[in-house]
């Protein structure tokens, strides 16, 4: 993924995200009007309810009051009146259900159904009130309803019921109308709120993914550049043993090659040459093998540590006999270790060569292979020799990091040697320590596990 890439599919969610908080925010506007109408249409009802309620008392103690006077009386004229003062439906209904007087039907009274299985009917007859509110089968509206049970003086007894129309929609209209600004408000708030949260719960891995690319991408342009810092400097190092061979071999075809021993000599160096311009290629492409991951390093090969050191000793006792440099091989145990031999002894190899090459005549130099006590096992060559000082130990393991260029150069070291065990320590997941003090010696620790 480029850089362009990561633009646009940023800008791509910043539009869907803006599109999601408004569906949020739209969302939480309706959810809140729609909460704050539904409690105010609630309120109103309640409020009414007690109202009817209140009322049906009063009237069923005036019925009361008025047939105790024995006076001439009517159930109708009571709807009637009750209906023309409040505006509710008055209905009067015997305990048996019939209905004795309704203020909307007079007439048709007769035609009624019978109210015995009205829930507010029943519920005043059993409990002294009633409260319902349904669909009116005789008017097929939506009507809120009042009971209440009446005993008359002289026994007989009367549910009062009271009725009003309930139109929802209108008393959301009338009476919420003035929450609607308050609760958009709220519905903003919140809803800006869940989108802000929203939008940050998508954002954080985001953000932390265009971290990451930024630092791939980093890293891709160091490796490159140290790619191609590496491509100069090999090509630097090249140069100076080619440079040296022509440059002996142009004097030698100008004359020089004529006193046999200048000429001996000449052919010496350019040889010297020759085999440090094979050496330099040989690393390179190690290096390079490596790096590119040619080299799948076979972990469940076993490698025989002990037979394994014992071969790269035999290969360099020549050279250490030639520095007058005496070797000296520990190993107590048998030890098995996974990987590719031809690198453990590479690296084994580079180890010691560097400890036979910065040592010096009459000097010792130790390896020792062993157990460690966490089930690894650690490999270490120590010399006594000339020693790193601690500012360059940290730099050694570099491509090219030589402490003393010519001194390195005449022992024939390319200085790539301690940046292919590094490698090489890495395929098999070892680490290194180095311990060293100039003018004493130096211990480097490989601890492979195992
Ligand atoms: P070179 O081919 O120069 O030996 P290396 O990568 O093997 O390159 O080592 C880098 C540098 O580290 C050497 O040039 C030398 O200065 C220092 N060095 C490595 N091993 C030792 C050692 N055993 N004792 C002292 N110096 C060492």
């Amino acid at each position: 993924m480029t850089e362009k890439n990561i633009k646009s599919l940023r800008k791509s969610m910043r539009l869907r995200i803006l599109l999601y908080s408004v569906v949020i925010v739209l969302i939480s506007v309706a959810v809140s009007a729609g909460v704050s109408v539904a409690t105010i249409v609630n309120d109103y009802l309640n409020e009414k309810k007690k109202e009817l309620g209140d009322i049906s008392v009063l009237l069923g103690e005036e019925i009361a009051i008025e047939r105790e006077g024995g006076l001439y009386f009517s159930f109708d004229e009571y709807a009637e009146r009750y209906y023309a003062a409040t505006g509710f439906r008055v209905t009067f209904i015997g305990t048996n259900g019939e209905v004795l007087a309704d203020s909307r039907s007079r007439e048709n009274i007769v035609y009624m159904d019978n109210h015995a299985d009205r829930v507010e009917v029943q519920e005043a007859l059993e409990t002294g009130t009633g409260s319902a509110q349904r669909r009116s089968e005789s008017f097929g509206r939506d009507y809120l309803y009042s009971a209440l049970k009446q005993e008359l003086p002289d026994g007989e007894v009367v549910v009062v019921r009271l009725a009003m129309e309930v139109d929802k929609n209108k008393i959301a209209a009338e009476h919420g109308r003035a929450m609607v600004p308050v609760s958009v408000l709220i519905g903003i708030v919140i809803g800006g709120a869940l989108a802000i949260m929203y939008m940050r719960q998508i954002t954080t891995p985001i953000r932390e993914l265009e971290k990451q690319l930024a630092e791939m991408i980093e890293k891709t342009r160091k490796a490159e550049n140290i790619r191609s810092e590496f491509v100069t400097n090999v090509t630097h190092e090249l140069k100076t043993p080619l440079t040296s061979i022509s440059g002996f071999a142009e004097t030698l075809q100008g004359g020089a090659g004529d006193r046999p021993e200048v000429r001996a000599r000449f052919l010496e160096i350019i040889s010297l040459e020759a085999d440090r311009l094979a050496r330099l290629i040989d690393d390179t492409l190690i290096i390079s093998d490596i790096e590119n991951g040619r080299e799948q390093m076979p972990k469940d090969a076993d490698i025989d540590v002990r037979q394994a050191i014992d071969e790269v000793i035999e290969t360099l006792k020549p050279m250490a006999e030639s520095e007058a440099v005496t070797l000296h091989f520990d190993c107590q145990y048998n030890m098995i270790i996974g990987g590719d031999e031809g690198r453990f002894k590479q690296l084994l190899y580079n180890l010691l060569e560097n400890a036979i090459k910065y040592s010096g005549e009459g000097k010792n130099v130790f390896v020792v292979a062993e157990k460690g006590n966490d089930d690894c096992v650690r490999v270490s060559v120590r010399d006594e020799g000339i020693g790193i000082a601690e500012e360059d130990v940290e730099r050694i393991f570099e491509r090219f990091y030589r402490v003393d260029k010519s001194r390195s150069r005449d022992a024939g070291g390319t200085g790539l040697g301690l940046a292919i065990v590094k490698h090489i320590a890495k395929l098999f997941g070892a680490a290194i320590s180095v311990e060293s003090e100039p003018g004493v010696g130096s211990t480097f620790s490989i601890r492979f596990p195992v």
